[in-house]
């Protein structure tokens, strides 16, 4: 029968591309943007699938001859086309009257995006060559000019300030050893929430444990466990904090598997794929890429969220300016290093540009499906420059040490101030409790009998305060040392740390740029400060101003009349948020008298 093995192959290629039809309809009714490039969507389930298909329908008319009739049969071959392609035209009608690639008709008045750590040092000069240009079109487009922070300059306390236009003395978070909890000063957010505005947040430091005032929210690095609302954007959450701990017991399968359902696109997929972070590198590559991979996942994770919770009021936050900024500012601005015994690497020249290219993409991505009367704010809580005398320091592998003592994934590990803040992810019995306490006061290095720690609670935490000099010296004891001996187990002092450089620092300047249907065009602000931010939202939000809010509405940027048709408004003040209660209902108390440990700098 001549030409009748095209029909083989075409009907063996259409069944192996039928075998893709049950997994891509359960995607596209859980995550229809999956599919919103039809380039990826074909080549991977119509053509990888089919190529199979291809191969097996060979295979099967070649080894049983008695079947071969069924792949040779033109009027088969025209029904199983006609078959699929009805198949695929129903997925595809499910993919996009699921998903609306704009907002629905509730678009968001406000939309805050928060770079920490972002300055016009770096981004004007590369707005000027092009290289931002979607931060360009912001600035050309709105308001702009830099915006002044609080001292001391710790990011949990400026973006608690920002949101609720308070100092830190009466908002109560005065350190990096915080979490909701400890708020006492009603934030932006909890004011539009309480007046019925559907609320949802991203990233905003502090907002861990999450609320349920809140349409979403997917908490900050600083969070102490995986927790998000809706749960099950939880896995967000895993890659973030996997991220900054460095814990290395991220799972990335799971990871991509909750991914492809639940609001990433097919590219953010592949990329993901392409970055296994199982693979011990580099401490500094592994820092590096474990923060350009997070970015796009967030990115579509919330869009996702945008268009299923409808947020009227909404933040997005990044933190890769800062700590990248951290650890690769000498890399990127040599010049002053030269004398500095920290090294500039040539071959990290391109992390803090590469990173603020990868922001500028992620607010051009924002920027697509906002409607034109969307107001839009981006600022940083605080800019960044050299520091040229940082000396060197030992940062313990904290994880390391908890497996060692067979402790691993009992605790989520961060490190603020010199601090390693272990926070419990499991119910550990009282008989554990007490395990973990001897173990981590018994540690020592191999040739002393002096405990390494000392060891607090507070909050349920267990805070580990290094009791010897951490700053890297020929004659340290970290540095002659054999290692640790952890339950007879010997940590070789190549595991026990790494020797972090860090040769950025935070400088007293930011960004703000706001942009929106009632903004000017073009103008600069000239003295704007961290605590008019507050009162300036909720003049865009026609939401009356707190007389305790000692900053002022930035009324420069509002276009001509508008502040006549929208007079501002005063209230005396807002009650505080509400008690946020741990899991067992219990309102969480913060213990006044260890308010004050440990925020020495
Ligand atoms: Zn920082």
């Amino acid at each position: 029968m001549p030409g009748s093995h095209r029909y083989t192959r075409l009907i063996g290629f259409l069944f192996g591309g039928a075998l893709a039809i049950p997994p891509a309809l359960f995607t596209a009714f859980h995550n229809p943007v999956f599919f919103s490039h039809l380039g990826w969507t074909l080549f991977f389930i119509a053509f990888i699938p089919g190529l199979i298909g291809l191969i097996a329908g060979q295979g099967i008319a070649l080894l049983f001859p008695r079947y071969r009739h069924f792949f040779l049969n033109l009027k088969i071959f025209i029904l199983v086309c006609l078959l699929l392609i009805s198949i695929w035209l129903g997925v595809w009608g499910v993919a996009v009257s699921r998903s609306s690639r704009t907002l629905g008709p509730a678009w968001p008045k406000l939309v805050v995006i928060g770079l920490d750590a972002a300055t016009w040092d770096i981004m004007d000069p590369m707005i000027q060559a092009g290289d931002l240009p979607h931060l360009a079109s912001l600035c050309r487009d709105g308001a702009r000019g830099p915006l002044e922070t609080l001292s001391p300059i710790w990011s949990p306390v400026i973006w608690t300030s920002i949101a609720t236009g308070r100092l830190p003395e009466h908002h109560g978070i005065t350190g990096y050893y915080g979490t909701r909890a400890d708020l006492k000063c009603a934030r932006v957010w909890d004011i539009t929430a309480s007046h019925g505005k559907r609320t949802g947040l991203f990233g905003w430091l502090l907002t861990w444990p999450p609320e349920n005032q809140f349409v979403f929210t997917i908490p900050s690095w600083m969070a102490r466990s995986t927790e998000t609302i809706p749960a099950r954007y939880s896995f967000i959450q895993e890659l973030n904090l996997n991220r900054d701990s460095s814990r290395g017991d991220a799972r990335p399968l799971n990871i991509l598997f909750r991914g492809i359902l639940n609001g990433w696109q097919i590219p953010t997929a592949i990329e993901y794929t392409n970055n296994p972070l199982q693979i011990p590198v580099d401490p500094d590559e592994a820092f590096i890429r474990q923060h350009f991979i997070s970015v796009m996942p967030c990115v579509d994770v919330y869009l996702a969220l945008l268009r299923e919770q409808n947020p009227q009021v909404t933040c997005f936050c990044l933190y890769g300016m800062d700590h990248l900024g951290h650890r690769f500012w000498k890399d990127f601005d040599p010049t002053g290093f030269k004398e500095s015994p920290q090294k500039p690497r040539p071959e990290y020249r391109y992390v803090i540009p590469d990173y603020y290219r990868l922001a500028d993409a992620a607010v051009g991505r924002l920027l697509a499906v906002l409607p034109q009367e969307t107001t839009i704010v981006v600022l940083s809580d605080h800019g960044m420059g050299p520091d040229y005398a940082a000396p060197a320091r030992y940062v313990f592998n904290m994880d390391r040490i908890l497996e060692a003592a067979g402790m691993r994934g009992w605790f989520s590990v961060s490190f603020a101030q010199r601090r390693y803040i272990l926070h419990p992810v499991i119910d550990l019995t009282d008989e554990q409790s007490e395990r973990v306490r001897k173990t981590l006061r018994d540690l020592s290095l191999a040739e002393q009998e002096t405990p390494l720690f000392e060891i607090s609670d507070e909050n349920g935490d267990m805070i580990l305060n290094p009791q010897m000099e951490m700053l890297v010296d020929p004659e340290s004891p970290l540095a002659v040392t054999e290692g640790l001996r952890v339950n007879g187990q010997l940590i070789p002092k190549e595991e026990l740390y790494e020797i972090r450089h860090l040769s950025g620092s935070h400088r007293s300047n930011g960004i703000l740029i706001v942009k929106g249907p009632e903004i000017v065009l073009g103008i600069r602000f000239q003295d704007a400060g961290v605590l008019d931010i507050a009162p300036t939202l909720l003049a865009i939000l026609g939401l009356p101003v707190s007389k305790e809010m000692p900053g002022r509405v930035l009324e420069e940027m509002f276009l001509d009349g508008y502040l006549d048709r929208h007079p501002i408004s005063w209230v005396d003040s807002y009650p505080p948020p509400p008690a946020v209660k741990d899991e067992t209902g219990e309102e969480i108390h913060i213990d006044d008298r260890l308010r004050g440990l440990g925020y020495i700098e």
